[in-house]
């Protein structure tokens, strides 16, 4: 698959016009706080798509459909790197769960409701992007997923 210049806000953009198609998310309020100089990023778009829907789905999950999703983003020209964040105000994570929630199959959610792959596999495709993935969290004051990415390289 291929890495182009991609803007991640058109990336964020296509997957809320996605959920905003999706039952049971009547009182979410999703508010965007986009950069004004975030350069285009070195990236696949379609797996970008897919780490940001897995952040976005399982952010509405832990709202049950009724709180506060933030989406940020924000640029470090020292380092090349844009940033993604993707926060909530759902019931957090708790302390004993945050090394294992990216491991594969970690899940705390009823059996076949998931399959604990989301952030193992989004951990997958942002470090073979040369990006980062993390996640800071206080339970009861929700979570907050931050994505790093290179940008594209300037010309020269
Ligand atoms: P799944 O969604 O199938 O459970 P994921 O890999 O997407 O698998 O997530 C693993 C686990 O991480 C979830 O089951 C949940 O315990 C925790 N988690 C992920 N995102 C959040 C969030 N925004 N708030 C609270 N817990 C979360
Ligand atoms: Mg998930």
């Amino acid at each position: 698959t291929m890495k182009e210049p991609t803007d991640l806000h058109e990336v964020i953009d296509e997957v809320l016009q996605f959920l905003h198609h999706e039952p049971g998310r009547q009182d979410l309020a999703i508010s965007k706080e986009y950069s004004l100089d975030l350069p285009l990023a070195h990236v696949d778009k379609k797996k970008i798509r897919q780490v940001i829907m897995n952040l976005v789905i399982n952010a509405s999950h832990a709202v049950e459909g009724r709180g506060k999703i933030l989406l940020a983003t924000d640029f470090n020209p020292e380092r090349g790197l844009a940033s993604i964040w993707v926060k909530d105000n759902g019931p957090g994570i708790p302390k004993q769960n945050m090394a294992r929630i990216f491991d594969p199959f970690f899940t705390t959610k009823p059996t076949g409701q998931g399959t604990g792959l989301g952030l193992s596999v989004s951990y997958g495709i942002i470090k073979s992007h040369g990006g980062d993935i993390s996640v800071e969290s206080a339970p009861g004051e929700g979570a907050a997923f931050h994505i790093t990415l290179p940008v594209e390289p300037p010309e020269s």
